[in-house]
């Protein structure tokens, strides 16, 4: 089958084809640690350097802090030591030797009231990552934490836990966002969602792009480094991402719950499918790669660490009797595309029962878990378009990498929640670099079939720069579409929720530009979703 040259694609194929940049980040001072920590040795395995015995000739809390995966008792807090984040080896300047983290959770930033602390180990086979799951906290409380390694301490971070299950919230503020790849732009969103001052920021997919810095043709912020290939690579373009102060500061202002997309691997990748034939190394070996370095730079539970090509990634999130969070890993347990990868038209084998995005695994697990939701508000957070898009008629033609890839997956979701009656169903979504606003219909054919759910895609923190040519791509696209209650594919920003038993509203927040380091942000459109009633009204 051949393949339609796509914007999409085309726009892929152009940063692969640019010319070389010279320069670094400029942001790597080098350092080195000023005394060599003793090495003390356990039962045949080396045991944590005790906190104090290292010294270090400069901070290695380069990379921030961060909180994520709230529950009502307890949170996982997050960091990486890292000295030199982008050394060669990909271990940051750290010694080949696990190291002791102290850190402390106080009711206030001041920590004079410490509730908890300890010591983690962080060990050079996770990059010198920790992820502490601090456990026994109080449901629905704001918490500060910090880390200490060496004479050095970590810049304080902001978390709270869920409320308890089952009680009556009135209120959840939190902001979505995806794909920032650095390159294309400075990260202008984060300062406002932190004034935004939201209880969470959910990110839902590209949080780094894996491209060389060869391929770039005039970025806005060079990275350094080729094509990802093996794990140094992926934790030190992780570590270039992480060094960006207002990701930082987005970060240590409230829990992050994030899932991936295809960037975080390889461009738009289906499971054990790549589409990318200048990959440098087989999917399974960027997966392994990737996912180990997602896994190390995220506030992610223990319970999430990658086993080779494998990490359990979905997982849920419940905000007492107001929301509850499906968090979908769309990227991992697909099928190949059924008819296709790009533009293509729409065959048969798209409704091949036994094609899916989630898995069948995952699939059971999200229509048993929309079906023992006690929530008024469910959200599915999730990678890529569940709505359609129709490019065109006749032939029918759809953009595979999205759910219109793999209708019949959607269908039975979208048939689920139809039948049992889940409460408010709601999808949130990333990959695009475009805002869509959607009815999710009972059929997409017939406008004047049931709107089943309510979905709102983010556009992208920066991909795709100022402008970036998809709203003349897409736009004559959209009345085709009549469930698209709104389109907008030039803007960079993020989207701001406010959700309570009556309404869940939305804010489509835009910044005026990501080619300079700040940015005015403002309303760009507001949306309600009533208590009760699928489909978006605009305000
Ligand atoms: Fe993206
Ligand atoms: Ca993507």
């Amino acid at each position: 089958m051949a393949t339609i040259q796509t914007a999409r694609a085309a726009f892929e194929k152009r940063l692969t084809r640019r010319s070389v940049v010279a320069g670094s980040a400029g942001l790597v001072v080098a350092t080195s640690l000023a005394g060599r920590p003793t090495r003390v040795l356990g039962q045949g395995t080396p045991e944590a350097t005790p906190v104090g015995t290292l010294g270090f000739a400069s901070s290695p809390f380069t990379l921030g802090v961060a909180s994520g995966d709230p529950l009502p008792d307890s949170v996982v807090l997050w960091t990486r030591l890292a000295p030199d984040p982008l050394a060669d080896d990909g271990l940051g300047g750290m010694p080949g030797m696990p190291v002791g983290v102290r850190w402390e959770l106080a009711d206030d930033d001041a920590f004079r009231q410490i509730v908890q602390s300890g010591t983690a180990t962080a060990s050079p086979t996770l990059a010198h990552s920790v992820h502490v799951d601090v456990t026994g906290l109080a449901p629905g409380r704001t918490y500060f934490y910090r880390f200490m390694a060496g004479n050095e301490v970590s810049p304080t971070g902001r978390t709270r836990t869920a409320p308890a299950p089952g009680t009556a919230v009135d209120r959840l503020r939190f902001a979505f966002a995806s794909c920032q790849k650095y390159e294309d732009g400075f990260f202008t969103s984060y300062p406002h969602i932190v004034a935004d001052d939201p209880d969470l920021v959910v990110f839902l997919g590209d949080y780094i792009y894996e491209y060389a810095s060869a391929d770039l043709d005039d970025p806005v912020r060079a990275i350094t480094g080729g094509k990802l290939a093996v794990l140094s690579d992926f934790r030190n373009r992780h570590a270039t991402y992480k060094t960006d102060a207002d990701l930082q500061a987005a970060h240590a202002a409230a829990p992050w719950i994030v899932t991936w997309d295809d960037h975080e691997v390889t461009n738009d990748y289906s499971g054990g499918e790549v589409i990318d034939d200048d990959a440098p190394v087989s999917v399974t070996d960027l997966r392994v790669a990737g996912y180990q370095a997602y896994y190390e730079h995220l506030p992610l539970r223990p319970s999430s660490m990658p086993t080779g090509p494998d990490m359990q990634l979905y997982r849920r999130v419940t905000w007492g009797d107001l929301a509850e969070f499906q968090v979908l890993d769309t990227r991992q347990y697909r099928t190949p595309f059924p008819f296709g990868y790009g533009e293509q038209p729409r065959t048969p084998a798209a409704f091949d029962p036994a094609t899916t995005m989630t898995g069948p695994s995952q699939e059971r697990w999200l229509l048993q878990g929309l079906d023992d939701s006690a929530a008024r508000w469910n959200v599915i957070a999730q990678g890529v378009m569940m709505g359609e898009l129709l490019h065109q008629g006749d032939p029918e033609i759809y953009w595979t990498d999205a759910w219109d890839g793999y209708p019949d997956a959607r269908n039975r979701i979208l048939s689920h929640i139809m039948s049992r009656g889940i409460s408010n169903p709601v999808v949130i979504t990333g990959d695009w670099h475009s805002t869509f606003v959607n009815d999710l219909k009972a059929s997409f054919e017939d406008e004047d079939s049931l709107t089943v759910g309510t979905e709102f895609v983010v556009t992208s923190i920066s991909s795709n720069g100022d402008g970036g040519g998809y709203q003349d791509y897409y736009g004559p696209m959209i009345p085709l579409n009549p469930h698209i209650r709104l389109f907008d594919g030039d803007r960079r920003g993020y989207q701001r929720v406010e959700v309570t038993p009556d309404a869940w509203r939305v804010d489509v927040q835009m910044v005026d530009t990501v080619l300079s380091e700040t940015s005015a942000a403002s309303t760009f459109a507001s949306f309600v979703v009533e208590n009760g009633t699928a489909g978006a009204q605009q305000l």
